[in-house]
């Protein structure tokens, strides 16, 4: 029995690059698949609208604003929607006053904006939570920026991917009010719970070039200058050498070359993925929309893909 194992390339709150080594690509993309479809967030998922005399539709409007990630924070959590017991029939008279849920499974924000200048934009900024736990992303790293830029060291472009998302221009007298409902889901149910904003991993790639390569000056040169991604080099000894194998793109320029160079000998490069003794390694990426760290995304996607093999163990 081989046991894969792994390395972290990066990790920041956002983004977690690592390797995989000695897996079947089965796992792997299980992962990946659950990273996309199967880790809860929270989201807007009904919106009233009170007042819109702005220049985009209703169904616009409620469009943007559901798409917008949102955090929760101190550990915060609400009840599924359809496990909620404001949902369970005998309780649907106590639970009357919120017709669709109840503040133990959803979480409601407020929007009321008037332009009185001549132009005002509206942003996810403007959307007011009922709950302190729960916030857009933007507003989140906006009371962040905002202790922060007192440090000596503050750093603008560390919260630029947070800029707050734009939902529309109000123009004089325009008026947008309306109170959106937030719950629980997973992307499965529709992509606006995804908490991904990318998720995806490649082969590790073995590059093996035959030495004979090195007698040729020319055909060496060009050879170097054809990989886009600087991959090839000439060592102290002017041999050409492979400088971090895992940048390759498998785009293949380097090899049509050398076909065209060496026709009668089509094995001069080989770039296939790298074998191991139970599959492959592999380098994954995964990047958040913020409203989880990337590390916790890749966690509870493994803790999902366990729960459901846990459920086919009890059932059989
Ligand atoms: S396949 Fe493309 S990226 Fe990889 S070594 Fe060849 S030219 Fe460079
Ligand atoms: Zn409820």
């Amino acid at each position: 029995m081989f046991n894969p194992t792994t390395k972290k390339i990066k990790l920041t709150d956002d983004d977690f690059i690592f390797d995989v080594k000695n897996i079947h690509f089965s796992y792997i993309n299980a992962i990946r698949r659950l990273t996309i479809s199967h880790v809860e967030t929270i989201c807007i998922d009904i919106i009233t609208i009170e007042t819109n005399t702005t220049f985009l539709y209703d169904e616009f409007i409620c469009h943007k604003i559901g798409l917008i990630p949102i955090i929760c924070l101190n550990g915060f959590q609400l009840n599924h929607q359809f496990e909620c017991e404001c949902q369970q029939k005998e309780n649907k008279k106590k639970y009357e006053n919120f017709p669709k849920c109840c503040e133990k499974c959803s979480v409601t924000f407020n929007l009321d904006k008037k332009c009185i200048g001549d132009k005002m934009t509206i942003t996810s900024d403007d959307l007011i939570s009922s709950n302190e736990n729960v916030m857009t992303v933007s507003n989140y790293y906006k009371k962040i920026k905002e202790s922060k830029m007192k440090d000596i060291d503050y750093e603008e472009e560390l919260f630029s991917v947070y800029d707050p998302i734009v939902i529309t221009n109000l123009g004089k007298n325009q008026e947008l009010k309306l109170s959106a409902t937030s719950v629980k889901g997973i992307g499965w149910e529709h992509a606006k719970w995804s908490p991904v904003s990318s998720s995806y991993f490649y082969y590790e790639p073995e590059i093996i070039i035959n030495k004979k390569i090195n007698k040729y000056e020319k055909e060496k040169k060009v050879l170097i200058e054809s990989c886009p991604r600087k991959i090839l080099i000439l060592n102290e000894n002017k041999e050409v050498e492979i400088n971090d194998h895992m940048k390759c793109n498998y785009c293949g320029h380097c090899k049509s070359i050398l076909k065209n160079f060496f026709p009668q000998e089509p094995n001069f490069i080989s770039i296939e993925p790298k074998k191991e003794k139970e599959g492959f390694s592999f380098r994954y990426f995964i990047e958040s929309n913020g409203s989880l760290t990337a590390k916790d995304i890749v966690l509870k996607a493994i803790d999902v893909c366990l729960k459901k093999l846990k459920t086919i163990e009890e059932s059989i």
